[in-house]
């Protein structure tokens, strides 16, 4: 599904992926862990096509599509989702509505004909029951006055309206307790937990893992893999650090 090979990029004229490789199959969960400022969220963004993450070598296909050749717009519509570290408040729209234009952008991008609004309300009141989100939430300004947990259960809806291919979920679990994590995990597992699907967690804790079980567990350290393994690579980092692990 993704491949991603000997990727450098640049953020304000500093090399921040230095030659980073991974491929991801359908169906499989990866989870990227690592130290402060090791270039996860720039990976994320790079992926995404944020402007000014400067691609200066290497490739990344996306079920057989020249990802980076890709504007933002249109990865969106061949199945790329990205989820913020920091989602951004959007004051003077409501959620239902930035919901359903993006829908409707992606749909339009893939050829497909709008969702009605009895169609797309069906739809938006599906996924906020997943999340345990109150409709009413949802037809408040983007993000305004959300709490933490609140915002990223917002996300994972918009995640499972636009149903992606492959999601990118960077630090889902920062800033939730644990009832939010437990909700998030399983939105997860019930929106994207399918054999032709998958999903890279970017995460600095074990605890959002216990949810979202991953088949793969790699280390980015200064901006490239340094070690891969299973789940249980996650559980020695937690208990012994990245340094130890890393060294
Ligand atoms: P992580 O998500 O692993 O904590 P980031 O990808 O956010 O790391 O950041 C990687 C490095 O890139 C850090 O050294 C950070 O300071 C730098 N960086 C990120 N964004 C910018 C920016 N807009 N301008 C300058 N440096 C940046
Ligand atoms: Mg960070
Ligand atoms: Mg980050």
């Amino acid at each position: 599904m993704l491949k991603i090979d000997n990727l450098q990029a640049n953020v304000a004229d500093k090399q921040i992926l230095k030659g980073l490789s991974l491929t991801i199959n359908p169906g499989e969960i990866h989870a990227i862990m690592g130290p402060n400022g090791a270039g996860k969220s720039t990976l994320g963004y790079t992926l995404g096509g944020r402007p000014g993450y400067e691609v200066t070598g290497g490739s990344v296909d996306f079920n057989g599509q020249d990802l980076l050749e890709l504007e933002p717009h249109e990865r969106a519509a061949a199945g790329l989702f990205l989820g913020f570290q920091y989602p951004v408040e959007i004051p003077g729209v409501s959620f239902v509505q930035f919901l359903r234009e993006a829908a409707n952008a992606q749909r339009k991008g893939r050829g497909e004909e709008p969702l009605s609004g009895g169609e797309f309300l069906k739809l938006a009141r599906e996924k906020a029951g997943l999340l345990r989100m109150d409709m009413d939430m949802l037809k408040r300004p983007v993000n305004v006055g959300f709490s933490g947990g609140e915002k990223k259960r917002a996300e994972m809806v918009q995640m499972g309206i636009l149903d992606p291919k492959l999601a990118i979920l960077d630090e889902t679990d920062s800033g939730l307790d644990i009832d939010a994590l437990r909700i998030c995990g399983e939105g997860i597992n019930a929106i994207m937990r399918a054999p032709d699907k998958a999903v890279l967690l970017i995460t600095h804790y074990q605890r959002l893992l216990d949810y979202v079980k991953p088949d793969f567990v790699h280390v980015l350290a200064a901006g490239r893999i340094v070690r891969s393994g299973g789940p249980e690579l996650a559980l020695q980092l937690e208990e012994e650090g990245y340094e130890a692990v890393v060294a």
